[in-house]
């Protein structure tokens, strides 16, 4: 809603002297630019510029308050223009859309530059120009630092649906591409590469004797263990449950016998406590080894390590038992 000059804010040169935009502009422009101006007056809740609206002029908020709103006049602010700032000088420069929605959020006296007057200015004062290259260049880095924090943020992301939520180690999904990839290099004429399978004895009368949360520390017990007794070029992942793998890069079916036979024992051996110090018995694990052979795929890889991790239950549990393919299960 316009009105005529007369009913609102008497505005001469030094009214503009809070204006940053405006620093250094010699009084004969400043006199120019509020004769040529057109004020406005705004309600609350008054939209002054329309997300996605082609805007050809410049506004300078002489009393009031603006708020800045992404996707919708009700959604909530995310910029405040108050006393001194100015709005709209991108959209003249380059008659770019508006990127958001601009409200009242009070009675808001308003100072309207129309286009031609904006070059006018921009002409006559230099001044004026090189406030306008420094919006410009705030505007800039806002905007760098904001897509900085989104691929910051994304790398966050990125990394937590790579591990486990409760051992802190490597998850299925992260396995699943890895494995992938070292059976790629591996059918181009890399190195050897083995895996284990592995999964927690008795797990669910553990869980039943002593509790969830007693479960759930074993876990993590478990797989630091693991990690710890492992060389740093092998690599471990929480499979699902209480079943872990470890990949064994560089490495035959006989030197990755001999590793786990190492993690078994570490396992086997290790004293187990709640964090509040109540004792838990020790827990061991089955484990099946397999080695990837020409033609061999993830899933038979991971199958035959299975069959043979299953082999080592139905033998006594607490061991481990090479795989090769045609094994059956038992
Ligand atoms: P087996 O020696 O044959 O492997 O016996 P098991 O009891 O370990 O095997 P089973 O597959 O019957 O039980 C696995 C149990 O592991 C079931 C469930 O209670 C427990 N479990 C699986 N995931 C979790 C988990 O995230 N936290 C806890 N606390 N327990 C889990
Ligand atoms: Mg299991
Ligand atoms: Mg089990």
């Amino acid at each position: 809603m316009s009105e005529g000059p007369a009913s609102i804010v008497p505005v001469d040169a030094d009214t503009l002297d809070d204006f940053a935009m405006l620093e250094g502009v010699g009084l004969a422009a400043r006199r120019e630019l509020i004769a040529s101006a057109t004020q406005r007056r705004l309600q609350p809740g008054e939209i002054l510029i329309e997300q996605g609206s082609s805007q050809l002029r410049l506004f300078l908020v002489l009393r009031g308050e603006l708020t800045v709103h992404l996707d919708a006049p009700e959604a909530e602010p995310v910029a405040v223009i108050g006393h001194g700032e100015t709005v709209g000088e991108l959209g003249v420069l380059d008659g770019s859309e508006a990127s958001a929605f601009v409200v009242a959020r009070e009675v808001t006296h308003l100072l309207e530059v129309a286009e031609e007057d904006f070059w006018a200015l921009t002409n006559a004062s230099h001044a004026f120009a090189v406030n306008l290259l420094l919006k410009l260049v705030s505007r800039l880095r806002a905007n760098n630092a904001q897509v900085s924090q989104n691929v910051q943020k994304r790398r966050q992301y990125e990394r937590a649906a790579m591990f486990d939520g409760l051992t802190g180690i490597h998850n299925r999904r992260w396995l699943d591409e890895t494995l992938h990839r070292l059976v790629r290099r591996h059918e181009a004429g890399g190195q050897a590469l083995s895996v284990s399978l592995i999964d927690i004895d008795h797990f669910k009368s553990f869980n039943d004797t002593y509790g969830h949360a007693a479960g759930d520390h074993v876990l993590t017990v478990v797989a630091s263990t693991l990690s710890a007794n492992l060389r740093p070029t092998d690599l471990v992942a929480r499979f699902g449950g209480e079943e872990f793998v470890i990949l064994f890069p560089s490495t035959n079916l006989e030197e990755a016998m001999v590793a786990a036979e190492r993690v078994r024992e570490a396992v086997a051996h290790e004293t187990l406590s709640m964090p509040d110090g109540t004792a838990l018995p020790s827990v061991t694990i089955s484990m099946g080894v397999s080695e990837l052979e020409a033609e061999m795929s993830v899933a038979e890889l991971l199958k035959i390590a299975d069959h043979a991790m299953y082999r080592a239950k139905q033998a006594g549990r607490n061991r481990v038992r090479p795989g090769r393919p045609g094994d059956e299960p038992l």
